[in-house]
């Protein structure tokens, strides 16, 4: 048996005339990293941002750890384990990496993310960042200012942050966007070493990721899902190919 850790049916979108979201069904269970590809504006990320709780569902459930989530407010959402890579606009890019990851430590526990200045000195506190920070291979750069970092460190930055948040789904969008290969490649063995913890919800354009990753794969083409299948069954249609490798 497995968990089904999110749920969504029938979930629609506008804006103004455009169906961003059209009656978008799709699951992510635990253990699992389903990846959501599709060509630019097929409404990828106004799904993330249904699910993370910034933009409001016109119709439709979605259902977090088997609990309505669309009245919840995305620190609510958060604080239940679900967990949005952050934007590297969220980063504080004047205070050090660690201080980054020592916030979001403290976000999960409930302070705003906007007070840095009130960092608490606690050492459990900072242990912890600096654990989030190992994974992702940012040890060396911890006392580093974050603008100071390179794209691709605050590319690993962010996950630490996500990470920091102790969740069980993670929403990815576009983690790979701006890393070179060896970058790419990286991130991609790490996201599959955080499988047994924690579901994933991949947003990714680089499909020899996508391909290396996926338990399952949706494709979003104008609103919609056309399709949903393992990376063979992906690999092997038709519609997909046609719709979206314009093959
Ligand atoms: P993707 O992430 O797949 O590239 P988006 O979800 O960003 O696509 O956008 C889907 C469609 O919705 C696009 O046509 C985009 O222009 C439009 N859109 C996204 N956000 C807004 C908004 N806040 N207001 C109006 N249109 C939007
Ligand atoms: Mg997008």
């Amino acid at each position: 048996m497995t968990e089904t850790l999110l749920e969504i049916k029938g979930l629609r979108k506008s804006f103004g005339a455009l169906k961003a979201t059209d009656d978008v069904n799709l699951d992510v269970q635990a253990g699992e990293i389903h990846a959501l590809i599709g060509p630019n504006g097929a409404g990828k990320s106004t799904l993330i941002g249904q699910i993370a709780g910034g933009l409001k569902p016109d119709e439709g459930q979605i259902r977090f750890l088997n609990r309505d989530v669309i009245p919840l407010s995305v620190a609510k959402r958060a604080r239940m384990g679900l967990g949005r890579s952050f934007q590297i606009s969220s980063l504080a890019m004047e205070v050090s990496a660690l201080k980054n990851v020592i916030l979001a430590v403290q976000a999960r526990e409930g302070s705003s993310f906007k007070f840095w200045k009130q960092v608490r000195s606690d050492q459990g506190l900072m242990d912890e960042a600096m654990i989030q920070l190992e994974r992702v291979g940012l040890a060396d750069s911890a006392r580093t200012v974050t603008s100071e970092l390179s794209h691709g460190q605050r590319r690993q930055l962010e996950v630490a942050c996500a990470l920091a948040l102790k969740p069980k789904l993670l929403l990815l969008d576009e983690p790979m966007a701006g890393l070179g290969a060896g970058g790419s490649q990286r991130l991609t063995e790490f996201l599959e070493s955080l499988k047994a913890e924690v579901g994933i919800l991949l947003i990714e354009h680089d499909m020899d990721a996508v391909f290396q990753l996926a338990d399952r794969i949706s494709v979003l083409v104008y609103g919609r899902v056309i399709e949903t299948g393992t990376v063979d069954q992906i690999r092997q249609s038709a519609q997909v190919r046609e719709a979206y490798l314009g093959e």
